[in-house]
């Protein structure tokens, strides 16, 4: 069985007044019957994992480089995000192939990176508005799932998130059946690609204006293992709504 995921992604928030939210998390959820992950910015990654101690909430990074070390201004290695206590990274979010324009074999550079440092990897894919409107929103996730996904991915190690760009902190969310047109797709390329034991191990979240108000319908759908969420991850109120309806559904 896949054990389910609630993970947000902090993105650029949060000075260090921030972490009390997960004091606040870690109180509300002493035994959670769900994975639970925070993504700080990566200033706050080192003060998160010690605040949060062994208490069963994972931190994360946003991102990470491709390389172990070396001359890379501004840049931060898996190996430094693990040594600073995180135990896992998004990749691909489309906020860092849009600013930062990264290709889907730079994210499969870094997911292998990531995973040869112990990390879990929450790969993003995710079509445009205009791609879906166009009908071609299964190949373009077939295309980021094949490119950006690496050959050293496993159940334990991979986590895809499918984030359709136009969801992304706008309110909008797909329709259910769209939701789970692309999840039975995403898991149906994992099983082709790697087999059943990898490709049904794998969880898929769904992410894009998941609020405490939508996700129990959200987490109904087959082969919705969880959620990514930003912008109601920030409270910890907001996310421990998620949360909730996340161990309902189990
Ligand atoms: C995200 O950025 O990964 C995300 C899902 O954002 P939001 O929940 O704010 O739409």
């Amino acid at each position: 069985m896949r054990r389910k995921l609630a993970a947000g992604n902090w993105k650029m928030n949060g000075l260090s007044t921030q972490l009390d939210q997960l004091d606040a998390l870690t109180t509300a959820h002493t035994d959670p019957t769900v994975d639970l992950m925070i993504c700080p910015p990566d200033t706050l990654v080192g003060a998160a994992a010690a605040r949060v101690g062994n208490k069963p909430l994972m931190i994360g990074g946003q991102d990470c480089h491709h390389a172990t070390s070396g001359a890379h201004t501004g840049d931060t290695s898996a190996e430094m995000l693990a040594d600073a206590g995180a135990k896992a990274v998004i990749l691909g979010h489309s906020e860092r192939r849009e600013d930062h324009g990264e290709s889907d074999e730079l994210i499969r550079q870094k997911a292998r990176a990531a995973h040869e440092a112990g990390l879990i990897t929450v790969i993003c894919v995710g079509e445009s508005l205009e791609q879906r409107e166009a009908a071609n929103t299964l190949d373009i996730i077939g295309g980021q799932l094949a490119a950006s996904i690496p050959d050293n991915s496993t159940g334990e190690n991979l986590v895809v998130a499918y984030e359709p760009i136009w969801a992304i902190g706008t309110g909008k969310i797909p329709t259910l059946d769209q939701i789970g047109e692309v999840h039975d797709f995403i898991r149906a390329r994992l099983e082709r690609r790697f087999g059943t034991g990898v490709g049904r191990s794998t969880r898929l979240l769904y992410g894009g204006s998941v609020k405490p108000a939508n996700a129990t319908e959200i987490f109904a759908v087959s082969n919705v293992d969880g959620a990514l969420v930003g912008g109601a991850s920030l409270k910890a109120e907001d996310f421990t709504g998620i949360i909730s309806a996340l161990e309902a559904a189990v």
